[in-house]
């Protein structure tokens, strides 16, 4: 047992959380205090490590006198002209004991936060112990928000064990129904082979997290058409189970506290269900659940169900004369019989430990809210990764999503917070900040957004220039003012690095208009 509260400047650096955030921020402390314990608390027995991280240096910009940083503080000059926003690494669950291999100084205790008394400086863990902090980053992220709790046939996909419970069901099932339409949902509608699946959506169009209409009806015709044999090959973040124990798996259910899967998380599962066709879906939009009716009250009801539209564009009502476990009516009136649902509806910051007697400033989506020192409300409390909100005046091309990127960042940035505070100096802010960057993959696809990619909060006075051949890329830029503010690029469009710089260094190209987006001018060697 770890002495009972003392005073703070008898504590250690403590991080709550073994994601991303978390280990990330627990590694740069242990690099900053090397003669100091650094204590990881973590609820599940894996923790996530970064591997192979690379930042793509690039001497761009140094290179040119005509683009002009005017818009960045001096500070950010040196870092622009040999660093990337845009970051690749890959992420693997690795048993906590490889943490302590790799940092003697972290020392990890696998047990739940039951209390934080922040007067006190004082941990409660689960295991009945205490421990004293002088300076504590929460980063116990976030668990998904389900359509209805404790309905058995309404799966959320969170962590391995989720993830791998959601295959087990898939593998006997006919017809599924997905709810909610941002990544995940957008992965695993593509990804689902053998089984019919219904997908409701509350917009217009799939993928209002990430894309407009324009690049939804893109990626549609991918959805519907037939699946190619082989995948393209992919750079880009990847998400590994290696070294993971068994008994660590055990473990782990019991305490439904994993850390949030990631890139690729699919890619280790089979998502096939019982059918032998390749991929079966139907999309509903603009519509939300209204009820969900277990068989027998569904029976009950006298509701009629209907089958699954023979083809995409097929709106012809017929009833449904199979019975199925559970049934879903939506709120456009229709009603489908499913073997289980997926409710893939974003996610909730896990607050709860933390803020019983302790007066935290919460956001709206009930994140802790951290200023641009990953500071919460209270002394001594950083926050970084899921479990938190940016409340400090973004970049304007900047955004928080919750994201593994920014997990990685924030917790990064809240160490050299963390350090620079206990040490009496002062931090600027990382550059990571400045432009909201992420690379991924939907439907076979490489996805880069960059800044404002949906024109987040720019009002109606913004163009935007398309360039599409199908099947094949899809490209938008967002200008407002002549300079670009976000851009979608989606393929292989080679364009994220010149796009990242026209974004950082505000250029001016009003003179440029759409030939910006001329397929017979090689824009990367024009701006070089
Ligand atoms: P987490 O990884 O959730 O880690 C939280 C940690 O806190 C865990 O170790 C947990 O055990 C611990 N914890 C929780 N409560 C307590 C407690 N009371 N006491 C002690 N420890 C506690 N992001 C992308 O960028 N690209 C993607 O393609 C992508 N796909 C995703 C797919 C899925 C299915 C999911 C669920 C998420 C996906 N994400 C993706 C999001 C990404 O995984 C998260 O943003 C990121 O992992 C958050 O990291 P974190 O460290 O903040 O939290």
């Amino acid at each position: 047992m770890e002495a009972a509260c003392s005073p703070p400047s008898a504590g250690k650096f403590v991080v709550v959380g073994g994601g991303i955030a978390g280990v990330t921020c627990a590694e740069q402390l242990a690099i900053h205090f090397p003669s100091e314990d650094i204590l990881l608390i973590t609820a599940s027995p894996v923790i996530k490590a970064v591997t192979n991280f690379k930042q793509v240096r690039d001497l761009m910009l140094k290179r040119k006198s005509n683009l002009l940083l005017t818009h960045l503080p001096q500070t950010h000059l040196s870092n622009l002209e040999v660093s990337k926003v845009l970051e690749e690494f890959d992420v693997e669950e690795q048993p906590s004991t490889m943490l302590g291999n790799r940092f003697p100084n972290i020392k990890v205790i696998e047990s739940g936060v039951k209390q934080l008394n922040s007067k006190e400086h004082c941990i409660l863990t689960e295991d009945g112990n205490q421990h004293i902090y002088k300076k504590l980053c929460l980063c116990a992220g976030a668990k998904p928000k389900l359509i209805c709790e404790g309905n058995p046939y309404v799966l959320g996909i969170r962590d391995t064990d989720s993830a791998q419970e959601f295959q087990k069901q898939l593998t006997k099932a006919k017809r599924i129904m997905i709810i909610g339409n941002g990544g995940i949902a957008l992965e695993l509608v593509y990804e689902i082979e053998g089984c019919e699946v219904i997908w409701a959506i509350k917009d217009k169009a799939i993928g209002n997290t990430f894309f407009d209409v324009g690049a939804a009806e893109f990626l549609t015709s991918k959805l519907i058409a037939e699946k190619p044999e082989a995948k393209i090959a992919q750079k880009r973040t990847r998400y590994t189970t290696e070294g993971r124990k068994k008994e660590a798996q055990t473990k782990a259910n019991a305490g439904n506290t994993g850390s949030a899967l990631g890139p690729d998380w699919h890619e280790g599962l089979d998502l096939k269900g019982t059918k032998e066709f390749s991929h079966k879906i139907h999309i509903e939009t603009m519509c939300e659940v209204k009820n969900i009716y277990l068989q027998e009250e569904f029976r009950i009801s006298k509701k009629k169900s209907l089958t699954f539209p023979r083809d995409h564009h097929n709106q012809l009502v017929i009833a449904d004369k199979e019975i199925w476990p559970v049934y879903v009516e939506l709120t456009n009136e229709k009603i489908y019989g499913c073997d289980f649902i997926v409710s893939a509806t974003g996610v909730t910051p896990n607050t709860e430990p933390f803020l019983c007697g302790n007066n935290f400033d919460v956001a709206k989506d009930g994140g802790l809210k951290v200023d641009d020192h990953m500071h919460t409300s209270l002394p001594d409390i950083y926050a970084a990764g899921d479990i938190c909100t940016a409340s400090w005046q973004p970049s304007p091309v900047w955004q928080q999503m919750r994201l593994w990127t920014q997990a990685r960042q924030m917790g990064w940035y809240a160490a050299k917070c963390m350090a620079a505070a206990s040490a009496g100096e002062s931090t600027d802010m990382d550059f990571s900040f400045e432009l909201f960057a992420h690379v991924t993959k939907f439907f076979n696809y490489k996805v880069v957004l960059l800044g404002k990619y949906n024109a987040q909060g720019l009002g109606l006075d913004h163009e935007l220039i398309l360039r599409c051949t199908k099947g094949q890329e899809y490209i938008k830029a967002v200008l407002q003012n002549g300079r670009m503010m976000g851009a979608v690029l989606i393929g292989e469009t080679d364009l994220e690095e010149t796009f990242e710089n026209l974004i950082l260094n505000q250029m001016n190209l009003s003179a440029y208009g759409e030939d910006l987006l001329d397929p017979n001018i090689d824009i990367e060697d024009y701006f070089d």
